[in-house]
């Protein structure tokens, strides 16, 4: 008898839900636990088979890549019911979990790459991917070009026979430009090449990949779905046709994530829809006080009217995150320093995604090579957290007090 695989109910029974539904039912069958609410925690490497006929048949259903309890590196119960959520409200037809979001990069562009292969990269994808990008995969003679976020259909021109991924993120890292994803894709599959996307800033909840013609959709767990800035995680849900050589390379990878940090993604994901519409509503307040400014060049935030993504954001997303950047105008970094040494709220520290606000200053300009980034000016980095807008916008008044006193 082959072992159980996850006990709660199958994706196909979960589809018909809308999103607060499924957050709240994905991966979880009380009934099937004791009635506890919330589904066990299993630590595991070695799981034993009880006959020789049932050893057999979790080989022979491993070498077809089927889901069960073989092994912990193949997955728990714990991670399948990741796995399911994620890819229930992504969309998908299966998800996989990684122990980070790069890891779950770096995988997905192993997985559909090979020697002599090419990949399109967006321009504002976010840094260290970048960095695999020009360094391991150069590394494997693969090679790796940058294309403009709004590019479009001058997509067309730069692919090349090898091309073998698109890589898209919207809106980008640091500067949130929104690309036309479906434009893009209609153009990557008509050429051959598959699209991977970073779907980390909108989350499962609010930008559905697969309904845009994304095949594998990638998310950096650890900011949104994690929400308590208390673990690294990343998911990775793949189109049925990305499914098989996704699934085969991770496992090759050896990739696997620890139960407990799985746990807290499933907590996490229960949340998710009240804390992004919370993340949203401060953020764009936020924005549209800091664009009132007149230390503020420019907000980059999709959810303004102004703002140059907007109409493609309204047509495409479901709402907005906590994340936003702004450009000031040039000023000396004594200034700067006086700005966001003397904040109270804000803390200054890489990733974004929990409960609490973070201000950052970015230089977007060193790690663009299609399009100059077009100011001098430093570019700040925020993410809204779930504190009180007033309290929020008073810390960055007097930031900005300071930043003027100081110039
Ligand atoms: C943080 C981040 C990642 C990487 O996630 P880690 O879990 O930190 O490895 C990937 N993409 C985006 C857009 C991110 O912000």
């Amino acid at each position: 008898m082959m072992p159980a695989a996850a006990s709660h109910k199958p994706l196909q029974e979960l589809r018909p839900m809308k999103d607060d539904t499924l957050l709240v039912t994905a991966g979880r069958d009380p009934k099937a636990n004791f009635g506890i609410v919330n589904p066990p925690v299993y630590h595991a490497s070695t799981v034993l088979a009880h006959t020789l006929a049932e050893w057999e048949a979790r080989a022979e259903a491993r070498k077809h890549g089927e889901r069960g309890v073989f092994y912990g590196r193949y997955g728990t119960p714990t991670i399948f019911a990741l796995e399911d959520a994620v890819a229930a409200i992504e969309g998908g037809y299966r998800g996989l979990v990684f122990p980070s979001g790069l890891a779950a990069i770096s995988a997905s562009l192993l997985a559909f790459l090979k020697t002599g292969d090419h990949v399109l990269m967006v321009d504002s994808v976010y840094g260290p991917a970048r960095r695999v990008s020009d360094t391991l995969l150069k590394r494997f003679g693969v090679e790796t070009s940058y294309y403009d976020p709004l590019v479009g259909a001058g997509l067309k021109a730069l692919l090349r026979p090898s091309t073998r991924i698109v890589y898209v993120e919207s809106p980008g890292s640091l500067t949130f430009e929104v690309q036309d994803i479906p434009q893009l894709a209609d153009i990557a599959h008509a050429h051959g090449a598959i699209v991977m996307m970073d779907n980390t800033w909108a989350s499962p909840l609010y930008f559905k990949p697969f309904e845009h013609g994304v095949d594998v959709a990638i998310q950096a767990a650890t900011k949104y779905i994690v929400g308590h800035s208390d673990a690294m995680l990343g998911t990775v849900t793949a189109s049925k046709a990305a499914w098989p050589v996704l699934e085969q390379t991770t496992r090759d990878l050896g990739q696997t994530a620890g139960p407990d940090d799985v746990y807290l993604a499933q907590r996490g994901i229960r949340t998710l829809s009240v804390r992004l519409r919370r993340h949203w509503e401060t953020g764009l307040m936020l924005a549209e006080w800091l664009r009132a400014r007149p230390e503020v060049e420019c907000v980059m935030h999709p959810a303004l009217p102004q703002d140059s993504g907007h109409a493609l954001w309204k047509r495409d997303f479901l709402g907005a995150s906590g994340l936003f950047g702004a450009t000031l105008k040039p000023y000396r970094k004594e200034a700067l320093a006086a700005l966001v040494d003397g904040l109270t709220l804000y803390g200054m520290g890489a990733s974004w995604g929990g409960y609490e606000s973070l201000l950052l200053l970015t230089k977007p300009n060193g790690m663009r090579s299609a399009k100059p980034w077009p100011y001098a000016g430093p570019t700040l980095r925020i993410h809204a957290g779930l504190e009180d807008a007033g309290d929020l916008i008073a810390d960055l008044k007097a930031g900005f007090d300071r930043l003027t006193k100081a110039a």
